[in-house]
């Protein structure tokens, strides 16, 4: 398998967002994409925000995304455009995570969502509203599929764990191989939140959150995957981006 990184841009947050009820300076955080070429197609997991989705509802995030962050220009960067995906695949459906989805209205990608999160995003409690205001996957055509349960095998080697606590229905991705990576995805935005044990500030239910995080921590140790942090400047910059990438 072959892994590419797709920079979607950044964002500020509050600290307290970045780790839960820990104080600090706001954060510039990086939003990214993971694009995977399986022999089973082509799979883009995440697909960054929508700029004027964001500059209208959370305008005070300063979110910054230049033309070469969108995903047909990434896509592009590793040599792919829209129509060659197989599958999107939201982690949960939050604001950073869904912005491109309607960019594949036209194309016949099928997106796959755990049905818990596509269901809380449809009927959501009140301060959840902020980070399901974007509804891009919801565009019309969209060509969705629920999966369900602890865990989903999207191709051989692809594994999908479900991991509540930050949403409802959020889900980390794993990638066996000899290098195995694991996309904790929101779980815990940083290595040293993941370290403490310290779930983002927005959480649905955060005693699901500590589980999940336990469960990451124990996959990656049972597995030696590496662990790969949604939100980490510090990590990021240490990355491969795309078009360089990682063989799994
Ligand atoms: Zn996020």
């Amino acid at each position: 398998m072959k892994v590419w990184l797709l920079d979607n841009g950044s964002i500020v947050i509050e600290h307290t967002q970045l780790m839960w009820n820990v104080p600090g300076e706001q954060v510039r955080i990086p939003v990214y994409s993971v694009l995977v070429e399986h022999d089973e197609g082509l799979f883009l997991f995440d697909t960054g925000f929508d700029l004027d989705h964001m500059n209208r509802v959370l305008p005070f995030e300063l979110p910054e995304r230049t033309e070469e962050q969108t995903i047909p220009a990434q896509l592009e960067s590793c040599g792919f455009g829209l129509g060659d995906v197989t599958a999107v695949v939201n982690s949960h459906l939050h604001i950073d995570h869904v912005g491109g989805n309607q960019l594949f209205k036209g194309t016949d990608v099928r997106h796959l969502i755990h049905e818990l999160e596509l269901a809380q995003a449809c009927n959501h409690e009140p301060f959840e509203f902020f980070g399901y205001s974007d509804k891009s996957w919801d565009y019309e055509g969209a060509n969705i599929e629920t999966f369900s349960g602890d865990e989903f095998e999207l191709a051989p080697g692809i594994r999908i764990l479900h991991t509540p606590g930050h949403t409802v229905g959020h889900c980390s991705v794993l990638l066996e191989g000899e290098q195995p990576m694991l996309f904790a995805m929101d779980v815990a935005y940083t290595a040293t939140a993941m370290e403490r044990g310290i779930q983002p500030g927005f959480h649905h239910t955060p005693v699901d959150g500590v589980r999940s995080i336990a469960r990451v921590k124990q996959v990656a140790e049972e597995t030696g995957a590496r662990i790969f942090y949604s939100h980490d400047m510090d990590e990021w910059r240490g990355y491969r981006r795309a078009p360089e990438h990682y063989e799994v």
